[in-house]
């Protein structure tokens, strides 16, 4: 039970992964009396709350899971709710590449990078989270295909890691899981934190910040969620420190709605946001196949990361989703999608650049607002992308396929070798088939120099003397990889230094 007070040391904006590893950070400090309060915008659903039907746990998600840019061309997914996007995340665990953690330090003076940081700091995560490689008893015929295939064609395959313990193979990673298998924020940081006294309240939506306060509102529980323990109503209340952890879409935002009260004017506020950018591709094999066991991801191909600019990682997504995916509408599409129980089904993870353009800006009424346009570049990538994807589809044994980009609709066995004439840039058009994005990152680009980066190396923003940040926007760059872990690493070393710089006294 929760009995908020009027003033904390450090309130922590949002319990997704930045927040929810802030909160774990500082809950040994609790014990020495450090008042720590978590704000989170969304309802708590625990695994009791999960029931595994796409359209109700829609409404875990903003804007029920696709909050689209401008030009519609690609929609995002987010998850608001205790735990952030945690609690629907599907657990595959990537160190940022070695190359990317240099880039950060030689471009942007991230120098606490150190080797011993990074590697200390990722074994004590993976370690707490329990992050490995799935056992064979895990591998259902979708991954084993694509594996088979891949190799076939030689192609170096490599295994996922993925966070989980105790897993059931339900496979509705993606709409919360059950059983709490899933070793996410939700499930083992939140609950270490609040037994430790760090407090939480829950459909807590913030509106702006001061430098020393915090404006909320308390809004009504929604169904199947826990029942509220504050009442509802408008809220002001203060705090020594305050950690924004709202993620790429949402702490940008806040920030520029809090413009005015921080007496802050920086234009690189929401900027070089990165995306990530995914098309989810699906082939139909010649019988019916096991994707309701098992685990949906194992296996992934890096090999064309940096010739190509992408990955390739298995996947599987539920009838909806599958649907949205597949491009087209009409009676091809409906005899394709009858087959749903014989796809197979590919995730493209394209490498986007930083770009200034690219940004959260706020709409009149303070709403986040996405302006992203897919660099040329990434178009010529992902057309190589899909190229291979269909390759490996048939090298597997499908049978058919609709993909992006295709100048024919339903490719069968025939076009297996005219897959380069067919597959084109001028094909692609994403008005037709938007792309999407789970890892957004950037917004609140961290550098050493005030006049490059929006926080500095400790997290704090440029220009206040309180105001932190430790989610995904902090990212200079993109990692190029599913990008939890690098979160949680970025936010270990942010908490630390804020309890350095606020707290040295309760530091022994
Ligand atoms: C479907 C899906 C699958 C994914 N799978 C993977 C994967 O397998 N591996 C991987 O590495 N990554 C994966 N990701 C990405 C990963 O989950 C995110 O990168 C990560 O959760 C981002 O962490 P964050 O702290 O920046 O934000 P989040 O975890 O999204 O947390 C932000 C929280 O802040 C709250 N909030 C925002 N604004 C406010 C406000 N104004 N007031 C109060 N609260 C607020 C939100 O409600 C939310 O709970 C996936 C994401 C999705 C959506």
């Amino acid at each position: 039970m929760t009995f908020m007070q009027n003033q904390y040391d450090i309130i922590i904006i949002g319990s997704g992964v930045g927040g929810g590893t802030v909160a774990d950070e500082l809950r040994q400090y609790v014990k020495k009396g450090l008042k720590v309060l978590i704000l989170e915008g969304g309802a708590y659903r625990k695994k009791e709350h999960f029931n595994q039907n796409e359209r109700d746990m829609s409404s875990i998600f903003f804007n029920k899971g696709a909050f689209f840019s401008k030009n519609m061309h690609i929609g995002l997914a987010a998850a608001k709710t205790v735990g952030g996007s945690s609690a629907v995340y599907t657990g595959v665990s990537f160190r940022p590449p070695a190359s990317v953690v240099q880039k950060w330090k030689t471009e942007f003076g991230l120098d606490f990078l150190t080797d011993e940081f990074v590697e200390n700091t990722f074994l004590d995560i993976e370690k707490k989270i329990n992050v490995h490689e799935l056992p064979d008893s895990f591998i259902n015929d979708n991954n084993r295909l694509f594996k088979q295939a891949a190799e076939k064609l030689g192609i170096t395959v490599k295994n996922l890691k993925i966070n989980i313990k105790n897993c059931q193979q339900q496979g509705f990673c993606n709409l919360g899981c059950t059983v709490g298998a899933k070793q996410g924020t939700l499930e083992v940081q939140l609950p270490d934190a609040i037994n430790d006294g760090v407090e939480l309240i829950y459909n807590a939506w913030v509106e702006s910040i001061g430098e020393n306060t915090v404006k909320f509102d308390i809004r009504e529980a929604p169904e199947m969620s826990e029942p509220n323990v504050e009442k509802e109503g408008s809220y002001e209340i203060g705090a020594k420190v305050i950690v924004l952890a709202g993620g790429v879409m949402q702490t940008p935002a806040l920030v520029q709605r809090s413009e005015h009260k921080l007496k802050l004017k920086n234009k690189l506020v929401g900027r070089y946001v990165t995306l990530h950018p995914v098309f989810n591709l699906n082939a139909v094999y010649q019988k019916t196949i096991t994707n309701y066991e098992g685990f949906p991801k194992a296996y992934y191909i890096d090999e064309f990361s940096d010739g190509e600019g992408y990955y390739l990682e298995t996947s599987f997504y539920y009838p909806g989703i599958t649907s949205k995916n597949i491009p087209g509408y009409g009676k091809i599409h409906s005899e394709i999608m009858k087959k749903y129980d014989q796809m197979m089904s590919i995730l493209i993870l394209s490498h986007d650049p930083s770009e200034y353009h690219n940004r959260i800006l706020i709409d009149k009424k303070g709403q986040a607002v996405l302006d992203y346009a897919i660099h040329p570049e990434v178009k010529k990538s992902l057309i190589k992308a899909i190229r291979k994807a269909a390759t490996i589809f048939f090298s597997a044994g499908c049978t058919e396929m609709i993909v992006p980009g295709s100048q024919k609709y339903l490719l069968t066995k025939m076009d297996s070798d005219r897959l380069y004439s067919l597959i084109t840039n001028s094909k692609l058009i994403f008005e037709q088939t938007p792309l999407s994005s789970a890892h957004p990152q950037g917004g609140m680009r961290m550098h050493k120099d005030a006049a490059s980066g929006v926080v500095d190396t400790n997290g704090k923003i440029w220009g206040t003397s309180s105001v932190y940040v430790a989610d995904a926007s902090v990212f200079p760059s993109s990692t190029k990889v599913n990008p939890y872990e690098t979160i949680m690493l970025l936010a270990t070393h942010i908490s630390r230094q804020i309890m350095k710089t606020h707290f040295q006294s309760l530091i022994s």
